[in-house]
């Protein structure tokens, strides 16, 4: 009897009559499992009990409370559901029968299952959302006794714990719920982590302890001082499992993760919440990008509250959420917080609003889509409305953010997969890289020995891997073609000095380089080549210090200008203005971060630099240049059918191609055109101008240098 005195002192928000009903359950209950026991040796009776008084503690109502109590006599005992229905109601049969159908479930934690595991919930659920609330009820309390269990079964609980139940808990706002499934999970099936994490966390304990209070004491005063009345702050420690997952997920340091201090305001009104929030703006900077309002806008599972982010004393990341007090309810409850205002009317109920909204959108949902994989691909987009599920060739699932692309993907695979990635098959059909992907699609991704990352990436990635991998590798790439260049210029420097680079001693080479501030050579050959060095500078001074200055009027024979390969990558740019190709006359400009600039010499932009040696560099295309250069034709045509047709096959019968195309003056008669074509070398150029020039549209035609 002890047993259910303990359990009905949580029940003091239910009236009388209500606890009677209860304990007529609790009556039936014990009869039906006489002589079972659980795993610990204890009655078995205690775990509908703790099941019911986990949702005696969410207030959940009469109903709920007495299908928790028997939410395991069917399945496990001789009680029938038309014994139910006849002593208890048909709302508590079938309640009892929803969860029993839930229990029965086998939820198969391979990919290709989920599925269905998140179908059949869903089904289960959108009878009565209350069969999820006693399931979750039931998995909680399984989870805090799963000790006793042999290491196999313990670890299955925990898995599709971890799968299934703490997300679902999650979407449905049930916070406090799913943090503790997510932790208990987390203990059982990543024991060592768990206490490493866990160990970690204690000893930042204390030197985190004067910070939080000095913060809390901060905005308490200025709460006060504005006449706030009502509010509660408090601290948030993060849970360990959201630090695991940041530092597996994100590839963060523990350090940085909890270099974060979080606090809670809890006030009385609406109106207050802002006023608050003035409050501590007013104390502390927030930093722009990181404020949410969810009160004004509540997140798709009804959640509100007001999120900021500010720089605090010490330079220290401040988290503060922001919150009435029935917000807060809704917060940790989610939607079990509606059986609990159900009768009053304190606060717009949204969040159960749109749960319910949720809810029926999702049978509809079930009744419309035949196939379950479509099925969970729609529901999984409303349970995490933030990632897409792709899954490789061989069938693991892979979550990435909504917008992601193929490229994405193959840098989540793996890091070489993304450098050396050339196209991809999307449902074993070729796409794009940039191709964004939706949800069960299935993604190959064909690579190539020796191919690289595409700076255009850039443009079109969205996980933070993918960006820094592409960035790293361009950088890299940089520094090792700047080191090339520059170390031809500097040798060419010193030739003209009369002074081979070969007597650069190690000695020399160090003291120029502590001169410049820098570790090594190499460092001082990447700023030359990036044009943030001046290669005649650094020769007078290597000079200087081998004491040679006495050569350096005695210019050597053998000057070579810089060689134009067309294979130097980025370092090398060739000028859009004048567009110089293989065969021209070239010169060099040097931009301070930017490398090399190619002009042809009769460019007319860079007059005003030519006498410049500090940036001006003499350079000669090399024999064996490579690659298709841009260059512009001006064309003057005669306006007709068909004219337009004829040039670019002209173009193209030559193996060129058109870049651009600008049409400019025209009238009746004659129409001009700047035509951006891709040639080889001035030879190849010269062959598509003698083909242009023998079509009779064409009037004028000149090459443009300018
Ligand atoms: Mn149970």
């Amino acid at each position: 009897m002890g047993l259910f005195r303990k359990f009905r002192k949580k029940l003091d928000y239910l009236t009388s009559d209500q606890i009677d009903y209860i304990h007529k359950a609790y009556l039936v209950a014990q009869q039906a499992h006489r002589g079972q026991k659980r795993y610990s040796g204890d009655p078995y009776i205690t775990h509908p009990v703790a099941v019911a008084s986990i949702l005696a503690d969410l207030k959940m109502d009469q109903s709920t409370l007495a299908s928790a109590l028997l939410h395991d006599v069917i399945e496990d005992t001789t009680l029938t559901n038309q014994y139910l229905k006849k002593h208890f109601g048909e709302e508590v049969a079938e309640l009892v029968e929803g969860v029993s159908k839930l229990t029965q479930i086998e939820f198969n934690s391979r990919a290709e299952a989920q599925a269905e595991n998140f179908r059949k919930m869903v089904l289960a659920m959108s009878e009565d959302i209350r069969v999820i609330i006693v399931k979750l009820a039931d998995r909680l309390h399984n989870m805090r006794t799963l000790e006793p269990l042999p290491p196999h079964k313990r670890r299955r609980i925990a898995r599709e714990t971890l799968d299934i139940f703490a997300p679902v808990a999650q979407r449905l706002g049930m916070h406090e719920i799913s943090v503790e499934l997510e932790e208990l999970g987390f203990a059982c099936l990543y024991r060592q982590r768990y206490r490493a994490v866990k160990e970690a966390m204690r000893k930042a304990r204390g030197y985190r302890k004067n910070i939080l209070e000095e913060i809390n004491y901060d905005i308490r005063a200025g709460l006060q001082s504005h006449k706030i009345p009502f509010f509660e702050v408090t601290t948030r420690e993060k849970h360990l499992f959201s630090i695991y997952r940041k530092m597996r997920d994100k590839g963060r340091r523990f350090e940085d993760i909890l270099d974060v201090y979080a606090f809670r305001i809890v006030v009385d009104t609406r109106d207050n919440c802002y006023r608050a929030l003035g409050v501590v703006h007013n104390l502390y900077k927030p930093i722009p990008e990181r404020f949410k309002d969810y009160i004004a806008l509540p997140k798709s599972n009804g959640y509100q509250s007001i999120h900021s982010t500010l720089f605090g004393p010490h330079g220290v990341p401040v988290e503060v959420q922001i919150r009435t007090n029935t917000m807060d309810q809704f917060a940790q409850k989610g939607i079990a917080a509606h059986w609990l205002y159900k009768e009053g009317t304190a606060e717009p109920d949204a969040k159960s609003i749109k749960n319910q909204q949720w809810l029926s959108n999702l049978v509809e949902m079930q009744k419309s889509t035949g196939s379950s994989l479509e099925f969970i691909e729609n529901v999984k987009i409303d349970l995490f409305p933030d990632e897409v599920y792709v899954f490789s060739p061989k069938g693991s699932i892979f979550e990435l953010p909504k917008r992601a692309t193929a490229v994405d993907f193959a840098y989540a695979v793996h890091t070489d997969i993304g450098n050396a990635c050339i196209a991809c098959k999307i449902d074993h059909k070729l796409a794009p890289l940039s191709t964004i992907l939706s949800n069960g699609q299935s993604v190959e991704i064909i690579t190539s020995k020796g191919a690289r990352p595409n700076p255009a990436w850039l443009n079109f990635v969205v996980t933070g891997k993918a960006r820094s991998c592409i960035r790293h590798y361009l950088k890299n790439q940089q520094r090792s073609q700047s080191i090339v260049l520059g170390e031809e210029m500097l040798s060419k420097a010193l030739r003209v000095h009369g002074k081979s680079k070969n007597k650069l001693t190690d000695k020399i080479k160090e003291v120029v380089i502590n001169e410049a501030g820098l570790e090594k050579w190499d460092d001082l050959l990447e700023s030359i080549g990036m044009g943030n060095r001046m290669s005649h500078v650094v020769a007078e001074r290597v000079l200087a210090l081998a004491n040679d200055n006495k050569d350096s009027e005695k210019y050597s024979d053998d000057i070579k200008p810089v060689q134009i390969k067309g294979t130097e990558g980025i370092v090398v740019n060739y000028a859009p203005c004048c567009h110089p190709i293989p065969g021209d006359p070239i010169v060099s400009i040097l931009r301070s971060g930017r490398g090399l600039y190619i002009h042809h010499q009769q460019c007319s932009k860079i007059a005003g630099a030519r006498h410049d040696p500090n940036h001006f560099m003499a350079v000669v295309w090399a024999d064996d240049v490579v690659g298709e250069f841009d260059v512009n034709i001006f064309v003057s045509v005669v306006n007709g059918k068909g004219v337009l047709a004829a040039i670019t096959k002209e173009i193209s019968d030559a193996e060129s191609s058109i870049s651009d195309l600008k049409i400019g003056e025209r009238d009746e008669d004659h129409y001009e055109l700047t035509i951006t074509v891709q040639v080889k070398d001035r030879k190849h150029l010269a062959q598509i101008i003698r083909g242009l020039k023998k079509l009779s549209c064409v009037l004028k035609l000149q090459r443009v240098v300018s």
